[in-house]
C-alpha cells in the first residue's frame, strides 16, 4: 500500500471528475496532489462511465488505504429553451422575444419552451435569464400560451440553452424523472453524497431522502433565493450544503453572493453540517496553467470564512490543466492556515457548544488543544456524529476519524479537519487508548512524547454515547504487530 502524508490542512478540497481526469492515471495525481473528494455530475457522461470513474476511485482508495469521499451531483430540474433553425438566433437588444408552446425550431423572435409550468405563473415585469445570465428577458405579458418579454440584454441564443426564472417560485419536483434513475444509479454504486440541485423548499429534500432509503448523506445544493430565504429549514433537513455559486449568481446578482456566502457558511456551521464552497473558484485554470490573483484571493478568502470544502468544477473535469489546478488549491489553502490569524478569523463566529455531553466534550476537545500541546484528537465514532460536533468547535489541531464504518469514514472525508481511518471496532477501554495511539504513529500525527486527546463513548459502538475524554501520551513504541 502506496503510504501518503496527512494533508497538512484542514479544509478539504472537492475535485470534480470528466473527461480531463477520470482516466485512473490521473485521478491517482488529482489525489497525490490533494484531492479528498470527488464529484461525479450527473449531468453530463452516461452510467456506464460514471460506474467505470467510481470504481478507479475505489481502487484508488484502496490503493492508498485512505478513505475517498464521492458526491453524485444530480442535474435537477433545470430549465432549458428548445432548438433553433440553424441552431441558433441573435435576440437583438431592446427588441421583443417570445417563449411559448410550439414544439417548432425556434428563431430571432420566438424559441419553444418545454416547461408548461412556466406559462400561467410568469407574470409581467419578472425576470427571465438566458445562458447563465448573459441574456436579460422580462415580460411584458404572459399568459397559458405565450410569454413576451423585451430583452433588456440581447446576443446569441443556441439550442437548448439554460433558462433562469429568479423571481417565480416554479411549481416543479426538485427530482426529474433523469434525476431518480440517476440516483437509482448512484445509490447501487456506493455514492456517499448526494448533491442536490435547484432545492427550492425543505420539501424538495424529503423525496430524495425517501429515495435514497437511509443510505448516503444528502447535500443541498443552495442556487435559488427561494432555498436563501428557506435555509434553516432546509439545513435542518440535509447533511450538508454547497454555496453553488454559479447559478445563485445568475439568480440573484453576482455582487450579492459575497455576503451570502458567508451567511451560508456560518448558518451551516452553526448546526454542525460540512458547507462547500463552488463554482469558478479557479476558473481560469481551465486553459491556464496559472490562476488570476483574484481567484486566488477568492480560494484563500473561502477557507478564512471556514468553510469545509472547496470546490473545484470544470478545472478538473474538463481543464487543459487539472493536476495544477488542485496543487493550487492545495497550496493556497496550506498558507491560509499556517497564517497566524486563520484560526481567530474562522472562530470568529462563536459556535457555542447545545448542552448536550458530546457537545461539552467536543469543545473541552478544543480548549485542551488551545491550552497543553496536543499534537491529534482522535474520535471513536460510529455514525459520525461526535466527528461533526468537534468540527463545528474548529480546533487547532487534526482530527483523526477512527470508525469501523467505511460509509462514515468516507462520509467525513468532506469534513473540516477531519482524516478518516476505517478500522476494527473496539471493545474495552485499554483498546481504545492502544488503538488511538497506534494509529496517531502510524498516520503521522503524533511521535514519542506527543500527546493525543481521544473521545470515545461507552458502550463502544453505541451512536450517541460520546461520554469519555482522555488525554494520553505517545511513548513511541505503541507500533506493535497489531493489524487494525
Ligand atoms: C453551481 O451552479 O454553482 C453548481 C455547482 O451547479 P452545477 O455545476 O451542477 O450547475
Amino acid at each position: 500500500m502506496e503510504k501518503l502524508d496527512p494533508r497538512g490542512r484542514k479544509v478539504k478540497i472537492l475535485a470534480t471528475l470528466g473527461p480531463a481526469s477520470r482516466d485512473p492515471d490521473m485521478l491517482r495525481r488529482l489525489f497525490k496532489a490533494g484531492a479528498d473528494a470527488f464529484r461525479v455530475n450527473m449531468s453530463h457522461g452516461d452510467h456506464a462511465t460514471h460506474a467505470a470513474t467510481i470504481k478507479a476511485v475505489r481502487d484508488l482508495e484502496k490503493e492508498f488505504g485512505r478513505p475517498i469521499a464521492i458526491l453524485c451531483d444530480l442535474q435537477g430540474p433545470k430549465l432549458r429553451v428548445g432548438t433553433f433553425k440553424d441552431s441558433r438566433a441573435v435576440i437583438r437588444h431592446s427588441g421583443h422575444f417570445t417563449l411559448d408552446r410550439r414544439d417548432e425550431p425556434g428563431d430571432e423572435t420566438r424559441v419553444f419552451l418545454p416547461h408548461p409550468e412556466l406559462f400561467g405563473l410568469m407574470q409581467k415585469g419578472q425576470r427571465l435569464l438566458i445562458n447563465d445570465g448573459k441574456i436579460r428577458l422580462r415580460v411584458i405579458r404572459a399568459d397559458e400560451d405565450e410569454i413576451l418579454c423585451s430583452a433588456e440584454v440581447g446576443g446569441v441564443i443556441s439550442d437548448r440553452k439554460g433558462v433562469n426564472v429568479p423571481d417565480a417560485e416554479v411549481p416543479i419536483p426538485a427530482l426529474t424523472e433523469k434525476d431518480r434513475r440517476d440516483l437509482a444509479f448512484a445509490m447501487s454504486q456506493g455514492a456517499d453524497w448526494i448533491g442536490l440541485s435547484f432545492v427550492q423548499r425543505p420539501e424538495d429534500l424529503a423525496e430524495a431522502r425517501k429515495l435514497m432509503g437511509g443510505q448516503g448523506s444528502l447535500c443541498a445544493k443552495i442556487e435559488k433565493p427561494s432555498a436563501v430565504r428557506r435555509l434553516d429549514e432546509i439545513l435542518n433537513l440535509s447533511d450538508g450544503v454547497m454555496v453553488a455559486r454559479g447559478d445563485l449568481g445568475v439568480e440573484l446578482e453576482a455582487y450579492e453572493v459575497p455576503p451570502l456566502q458567508k451567511d451560508i457558511v456560518n448558518r451551516a456551521r452553526l448546526v454542525g453540517k460540512p458547507v462547500i464552497v463552488a463554482t469558478q473558484m479557479l476558473e481560469s485554470m481551465i486553459e491556464s496553467p496559472a490562476p488570476t490573483r483574484a481567484e486566488v484571493s477568492d480560494v484563500a478568502n473561502a477557507v478564512y470564512d471556514g468553510a469545509d470544502a472547496v470546490m473545484l468544477s470544470a478545472e478538473t473535469a474538463a481543464g487543459e490543466w487539472p493536476e495544477e489546478a488542485v496543487t493550487m488549491m492545495h497550496r493556497i489553502a496550506k498558507q491560509v492556515e499556517e497564517d497566524d490569524g486563520y484560526l481567530a478569523r474562522v472562530r470568529f463566529l462563536d459556535t457555542p457548544p447545545d448542552p448536550t455531553t458530546a457537545d461539552a466534550l467536543g469543545h473541552a476537545c478544543m480548549t485542551i488543544a488551545d491550552t497543553v500541546p496536543i499534537s491529534a484528537i482522535t474520535v471513536f465514532t460510529s455514525s459520525g456524529s461526535t466527528a461533526r460536533r468537534v468540527a463545528r468547535e474548529r480546533p487547532s489541531v487534526p482530527m483523526m476519524v477512527l470508525t469501523p464504518s467505511m460509509k462514515t469514514a468516507r462520509r467525513v472525508a468532506l469534513l473540516w479537519g477531519a482524516h478518516p481511518v476505517a478500522t476494527k471496532d473496539i471493545g474495552s477501554f485499554e483498546e481504545m487508548i492502544g488503538k488511538g495511539k497506534r494509529m496517531a504513529l502510524r498516520h503521522g500525527f503524533g511521535q514519542a512524547g506527543g500527546k493525543l486527546v481521544v473521545l470515545a463513548g461507552v458502550p463502544f459502538g453505541t451512536p450517541g454515547s460520546t461520554n469519555l475524554l482522555h488525554v494520553v501520551t505517545l511513548t513511541g513504541d505503541e507500533l506493535d504487530r497489531h493489524r487494525d
